[in-house]
């Protein structure tokens, strides 16, 4: 979305940010203790966050060109020049621990389902765990009401034709193709990565394509990051022997993206990403911001999955898609 040139577009994710910055600065007073020192570290962090968006509401290019990527690098910024380490830590936790319940009983509906019926089952499992996303003001609404339950979100998921219906081209490829290696950007923690993208990786490999997971290397948000999602796997693989047993023989790898916001760069990922990344033929990006917000346009030379749900109004009307609607882009490799 090009914010320089699209002053409503601009102004509307300023306000987008300013909006959603109370939630974090109440977050962070509680993941860093609590105490007269949180709360002004807080309150410092929402200051200076809301005084460079209101820079940037005076002169559009105040702190460089304006884009989402730079307003959620700057909040990052603004974050750590306080000492605020992850505001959303005990969430995630908590979310990892309720999806972690789910996934023997969901690991058993996947393998019990057609073969034929598979794919699309695991990208509505990966679209429904996507609305655990505490970036939106919608879906934050939903989770704080207790309305994003996983099985409640799936059940009501639109009817196809989604907004963005490649499913037929990708079941088609997946039926005459089996990957070498697919390179995975997960993100949300919670039902998002266990119950979305843990069993997408697990069909993968099933059949015999080697996968990196990929996190987030710093907090960003509920993204899951590296660190954490190692340790879940490790969970993971307590109650599932396939991931067990693909992570011992390594074609299972975890590697940290370099990545530090809810959207990515893939041209500054890290270069031990990079250098694994070579020989891969499938790439898969999951959630808003990475796949929408980020990299909807940018072409892969390698066979391509974006997946999402939309949560933001304005990605909804950029991306010609509904709000809750539900993109499946598919976009073969050249
Ligand atoms: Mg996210």
């Amino acid at each position: 979305m090009d914010l320089l040139s699209n002053d409503r577009w601009r102004s509307t994710w300023i306000e987008i940010f300013e909006k959603h910055t109370r939630g974090v600065e109440k977050l962070a007073v509680e993941s860093e203790g609590g105490g007269e020192d949180a709360k002004r570290r807080a309150a410092a962090f929402a200051r200076r966050f809301h005084g460079l968006l209101a820079d940037y509401r005076r002169d559009p290019v105040a702190h460089g060109e304006p884009s989402v990527m730079r307003f959620c690098g700057l909040r990052q910024q603004c974050l750590r020049e306080q000492g605020i380490a992850d505001p959303y830590l005990s969430i995630k936790r908590r979310e990892n621990e309720a999806a972690l319940r789910l996934l023997p009983g969901l690991l058993q509906e996947i393998d019990a389902t057609a073969m034929e019926t598979r794919w699309r089952r695991l990208v509505e499992n990966a679209f429904a765990g996507n609305i655990f996303d505490l970036g939106c003001a919608g879906t934050i609404a939903m989770y704080e009401s207790g309305q994003a339950d996983f099985h409640t979100v799936r059940a009501r998921l639109p009817h196809r034709p989604w907004c963005l219906d490649d499913l037929d081209a990708f079941e088609r490829r997946m039926s005459q193709t089996v990957h070498r290696k697919a390179v995975v950007f997960v993100d949300n923690a919670g039902a998002d990565v266990v119950l979305g993208m843990i069993p997408f990786t697990r069909e993968l490999l099933r059949r015999g394509t080697a996968v990196i997971l990929t996190a987030n290397t710093l907090p960003a948000l509920n993204d899951i990051t590296h660190e954490e999602l190692v340790g879940l796997m490790g969970r993971v693989a307590q109650a599932d022997r396939a991931i067990a047993q693909s992570l011992r023989d390594e074609r299972l790898t975890l590697i940290a993206s370099g990545n530090d916001i809810p959207l990515i760069d893939l041209s500054r990922v890290s270069g031990e990403l990079a250098q694994a990344s070579r020989d891969a033929d499938l790439l898969v990006i999951e959630g808003m911001g990475r796949a929408l917000e980020s990299n909807f346009r940018t072409r892969f030379t390698a066979d391509t999955l974006k997946i999402a749900m939309v949560k933001e109004p304005v990605v909804a009307e950029a991306v010609g898609a509904k709000l809750y609607g539900v993109a499946c882009r598919f976009e073969p490799g050249k």
